[in-house]
């Protein structure tokens, strides 16, 4: 061993964790947070929260800070799809979510790795189009792409400009956002959508849409989350952090209403905790 590397201790006295059943895996696909506060680092820091071992495709490479993006670099098409098969080959996760893609090449290769994820396996999308700085994290021609996986999701977490552009509907007011959730579900095929409201004015409630019923006449139930703001400045990475705290909560067996419930209430705790780092958004603390 070279001189100067400290050679290591031994671990006589620290307690190893143990295992307290089979290991339970979550995936994300999404794009690289060189900060840690979004992204696939964010992802795999909430996968961890929970329990899980956090599995990671990266869709993208972004040169950013707390303060702003300053680059998006989509990752080869053909090397996201080979990530995401020879993972499959070899592991079954017990949830996946999908983040920033950054093309519409992307989005189609992610399509294709969908193609070898067991049925049952739950996914959560957050259909990430820009930034909080408004920088683009999926190309608009991409947009369609995107939407066309919205079939094979268990839910959907558009924030209202995200359902805004999606849907090309104006979801700002409760009856807007009632139709566009009912949009996203039966026009677009999303088994379930919730529609974030921290962009609102005023109380941020979010609204959970759930398919109900098969066959001719789906319906769909509609149920108005009361969210509380918290003040303070802006947080890095909270989209990201529901997202995969929803996903964490499938892949360890909870109901979709469960999930969405501890998720959001861990981001909300997330989001009293948060610390500055950098001097941009301050970035969320789990605890
Ligand atoms: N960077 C990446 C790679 C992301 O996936 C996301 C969020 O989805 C962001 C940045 C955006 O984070 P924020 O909306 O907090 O700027």
């Amino acid at each position: 061993m070279p001189g100067h590397l400290a050679r290591p201790r031994p671990c006589i006295g620290v307690r190893r964790p143990v295992p307290s059943g089979p290991m339970r895996v979550a995936l994300s696909i999404a794009g690289s947070d060189p900060s840690g506060g979004a992204g696939l680092q964010a992802d795999l820091q909430v996968f961890r929260h929970f329990g899980l071992h956090g599995a990671g495709v990266v869709s993208a490479l972004t040169v950013q800070d707390s303060g702003r993006v300053h680059q998006v670099l989509p990752v080869f098409p053909s090397v996201v799809l080979d990530q995401i098969r020879v993972l499959l080959r070899d592991v079954t996760p017990h949830a996946v979510k999908i983040g920033a893609l950054a093309s519409d090449d992307v989005v189609r290769s992610v399509l294709l790795g969908l193609a070898d994820l067991p049925a049952d396996v739950p996914l959560v999308i957050d259909p990430v189009l820009r930034a909080s700085d408004g920088s683009f994290l999926l190309e608009r021609r991409a947009w369609p792409a995107l939407c066309s996986m919205f079939s094979r999701a268990t839910l959907v977490t558009p924030n209202l400009e995200e359902a805004r552009d999606l849907c090309e509907r104006d979801p700002f007011s409760p009856a807007g956002a009632e139709e566009a959730a009912r949009t996203l579900v039966l026009d677009m095929g999303a088994s379930a959508v919730l529609l974030k409201g921290g962009h609102r004015e005023g109380r941020p409630d979010d609204l959970l849409a759930i398919r109900e019923g098969a066959g001719e006449t789906p319906g769909v139930e509609l149920r108005w989350l009361e969210g509380t703001r918290v003040e303070g400045g802006p947080v890095h990475g909270t989209g990201c952090a529901l997202a995969s705290a929803i996903a964490a909560g499938l892949a360890l067996g909870h109901d979709l209403a469960n999930a969405v419930d501890q998720g959001r209430r861990f981001v909300a705790e997330a989001i009293r905790n948060a610390e500055a780092a950098g001097a941009g958004a301050r970035f969320l603390v789990y605890r």
